[in-house]
């Protein structure tokens, strides 16, 4: 996606960015391991669990996020709206197929939070994380971006290291 919108590698990488940034709201999980290991009690994931699918997932978050990450960008505007694309495929993706793996883990969507209740969005038909559906569009897209990577001369290792990415193309290309 981040291929499709902008032309240079660091809008890119700021555009990819975007897109997994919603889940730094589960780094209670870090306080959960440290509140543990600090009082030997066993692991709970209270702090996970109150603000993991909260205080990201949310168009208050997209906005920061968008308006954050454009302050960097070489093309502000087309940054913003690639942000908040990738951010809003994020959520749908948890909408779509983030339950694991029982029916009880089924992952709402609470899109105004933290500022308002609701709404709370909720599909009951969510697919299991590791279910067929899912690696059924990881394959798809996994293909289709070694395809444009081919096409273009540049790949999503990018966002790692441009260095590695030439050696990735040129394999690829061979
Ligand atoms: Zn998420």
């Amino acid at each position: 996606m981040a291929s499709a919108v902008a032309d240079n590698p660091r809008d890119r990488r700021l555009i990819t960015l975007a897109g997994v940034l919603p889940d730094l709201d589960g780094a209670g999980v870090i306080v959960d391991v440290a509140k543990a290991l600090a009082s030997g009690q066993e692991l709970s994931f209270d702090y996970y669990a109150k603000f993991h699918h909260v205080w990201g997932h949310g168009w208050p978050a997209a906005i920061v996020f968008a308006a954050t990450l454009a302050c960097f960008a070489r093309q502000r505007w087309r940054v913003a709206w690639g942000c908040l694309l990738t951010f809003h495929l994020h959520l749908l993706c948890d909408l779509l197929g983030s339950r694991g793996p029982s029916p009880a883990d089924l992952w709402p969507i609470c899109y105004s939070e933290p500022l308002f209740r609701h709404p709370i969005w909720l599909w009951k038909s969510q697919w299991r994380l590791d279910g067929w559906q899912n690696q059924l569009v990881f394959g798809t897209v996994f293909i289709t971006a070694l395809g444009i990577a081919v096409r273009r001369g540049y790949s999503f290792v990018e966002i790692f290291s441009i260095r590695t990415d030439k050696s990735v193309i040129a394999v690829l290309r061979d």
